[in-house]
């Protein structure tokens, strides 16, 4: 289930699954927003207690985030009075994230205050700038203390923000009372709450997803001007259409309503981040107007979406606790978590036709060349990138391809391309992932009650599809250190990843974006293209021919050939291609600290970028996977 509310429509909406039996019994929690145009929130909690000790937490283990990435360092000005007296804390030696407090005799509840300092810049994820002069972001995690000693499930708070005059708001909490300036919401338990983000702003919108289905889905936008509001017909009708892709692969849905919560700004941090009845998705300001943005961000929604079914409502073991401190995150079924996602987000954004056929296929190229350029796969199965994702996800950009990092996502997308199209080659096109979607998430229509499941779940699931050796098939992609990514998929799917020396569309709109220049799969370089930081080197292909003349990420190249970058942004480009026809190579200048160096890179093949080329003979079977379903 989920909730939307805005100062306008709040009395329509849906309840909450886990209502407490005891509002008495809850812990009130009043987030001030008011001065969010300078990243404070100011908190205020009231919690019922017993004398003696006490200890409170402050969520550490995000879901999610998959990682103990909880803000703590961002929590000032802590006070805790009772009876109109302070109660002293000291925080735990060796957990941080706990308090320990000594409540009075005679003392059944308490105050505690205190300031969240959201972060002015920088970050990740749920770390970065969540606040500007027009829109607040609020996660209710980086936001409360909660007591020691219970799950989430059973610990109830009545939350309740203070925003700024005419700011609209959406989550998906029920309003209970309160006008559009102050809301206050009905008591919920700690996990949903912190499941349950809420979006605010000056300039706001809400579209109906479902307008025929009895289970509401919105999507509810803010943005830093009233022009980046404006939904194009296409986007609505591909957003529409995501909606019922997704009931048809699924067979089920697990929420009472769902909500997009879509945050468009230039000055927030851009990210999505999942929840059972809402998502928290936050990306460039003109996504309904340029383009470029729209194509290099089509498949953030329904990513965040498909999540909903595959790590909301089915989730790894491992990645389920009974709260955010006690137990430690196991990220080792992400490549299921995420890489499933990827791979169910990414064709269901082609199924409602957010993508075209040829841009899906372009981006599939795009990330299928990522994967098949990791030299670090030598020394690093996938299975450890996601055994170590609560560190790699924090990792710098320079040498990814040796240290490989979050690779579970494209890589995983592989895997599970590569799953799907054996299914349906072992069972003569009749069985798909369509099936085990069913038989994995299609059960408890309605329910958002979390099902667990291990790694023999899956592969119980896959041959309640279709009988195979599931689990030698996953292990061997899992466990390999050869050099190749699992391309497989591609191949049975009747294409195969090449490179011309033309990027694609969507290649070209990547670098735009990401402000870098793509030159890993030629010369072995990723250079950065922004103002002020042109020409830097953000990441060198390990054994590639730049590696091997002496660069490294961290330089900054200044001339090529002796022209000088600054003249000609193409300068190298043209000198990749030049090189095809001599056995010159190319001169590189790079400033290093207070150093001008210069390497010759002996590289004379062109430039080359991904795309998916048809195999003659084969049939097409990935695009029978994109086609939408009915
Ligand atoms: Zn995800």
């Amino acid at each position: 289930m989920r909730h939307f509310t805005c100062a306008c429509c709040a009395l329509i909406l849906v309840f909450f699954a886990t209502t407490p039996a005891q509002a008495a019994d809850s812990i009130t929690l009043q987030v001030d927003l008011r001065d969010a145009p300078r990243h404070l929130f100011h908190v205020h909690e009231t919690l019922p207690v017993k004398p003696g000790p006490l200890t409170l937490y402050y969520p550490k283990w995000i879901p999610g985030e998959h990682s103990p990435s909880g803000p703590l360092e961002n929590l000032a000005g802590i006070q805790f009075t009772a009876g109109g007296r302070s109660v002293t804390w000291r925080r735990d030696p060796t957990d941080m994230y706990a308090l320990h407090l000594d409540i009075p005799k005679g003392v059944t509840s308490m105050d505690a205050a205190f300031d969240f300092l959201s972060p002015a810049m920088g970050g990740e994820f749920g770390q970065s700038v969540s606040a500007t002069p027009d829109i607040v972001d609020l996660e209710w995690n980086q936001v409360l203390l909660y007591p020691a000693g219970k799950p989430s499930r059973e610990i109830s708070f009545e939350p309740g923000v203070k925003l700024l005059a005419g700011w609209k708001f959406a989550t998906a909490l029920e309003t209970a009372s309160g006008g559009a300036d102050e809301p206050r919401f009905k008591p919920v338990m700690l996990n949903t709450l912190v499941d349950s983000p809420l979006i605010a702003g000056r300039y706001f919108n809400r579209l109906d997803l479902a307008p025929n289905d009895k289970v509401p889905v919105h999507l509810d936008v803010v943005a830093d001007t009233a022009e980046d509001l404006a939904v194009t017909p296409d986007e609505l009708t591909g957003l529409r259409n995501l909606v019922q892709q997704a009931y048809v692969l699924f067979g089920a849905h697990h929420y009472d309503h769902y909500d997009f919560l879509f945050t468009l700004s230039a000055n927030t941090g851009h990210f999505g981040l999942e929840h059972h009845q809402s998502s928290d998705d936050r990306i460039f300001p003109d996504y309904f107007i340029e383009p470029a943005t729209q194509l290099v961000g089509a498949h953030l929604l329904p990513h965040e979406y498909v999540h909903s079914w595959n790590g909301k409502f089915r989730r790894p073991a491992g990645l389920w606790a009974a709260d955010f401190n006690t137990t430690p995150m196991k990220g080792e079924l992400l490549w299921v978590y995420e890489g499933l996602t990827e791979y169910f987000g990414d064709v269901l954004t082609a199924r409602s036709g957010m993508l075209t056929a040829q841009q899906y296929r372009d981006t599939l190229a795009a990330s299928a060349a990522v994967m098949d350029h990791r030299p670090g796969r030598s020394w690093r199965p996938l299975q450890d990138t996601a055994d170590e994702a609560q560190i790699l996800y924090y990792a710098p950009r320079a040498w990814q391809n040796w240290r490989r990092v979050q690779d579970f996502y494209s890589e995983g997308e592989l895997i599970w391309l590569d799953v799907d199209t054996k299914l349906r080659e072992l069972s003569s096109g009749k069985r798909s992932m369509d099936d085990f979607a069913h038989v994995f998430y299609g059960m408890d229509d309605g329910s958002y009650v979390t099902k667990t499941f291990t790694f023999d779940d899956v592969v119980a699931a896959l041959k309640q599809v279709q009988d195979y050796d599931w689990a030698g098939f996953l292990r061997a992609r899992l466990d390999s250190t050869q050099y190749h990514a699992p391309l497989d998929g591609i191949t049975r799917g009747g294409y195969e990843l090449a490179y011309t020396d033309t990027p694609t569309e969507y290649f070209k709109d990547m670098e735009k974006l990401r402000k870098s220049v793509n030159l890993l799969y030629s010369i072995g370089l990723m250079l950065s293209s922004e103002e002020g930081k042109r020409g830097l080197i953000e990441d060198v292909l390990w054994d590639g021919p730049a590696y091997k003349a002496g660069l490294g990420a961290g330089m900054k190249l200044v001339a090529v050939n002796g022209r000088a970058l600054d003249a000609d942004p193409k300068v190298l480009q043209d000198a990749i291609q030049a090189a095809r026809t001599t056995s010159t190579p190319i001169r590189l200048l790079v400033r290093q600290q207070d150093q001008y160096l210069s390497y010759d890179v002996d590289y004379h093949g062109g430039l080359k970028y991904p795309v998916l080329k048809p195999l003659p003979g084969v049939a097409p079977v990935l695009d029978a996977i994109i086609a939408p379903h009915k």
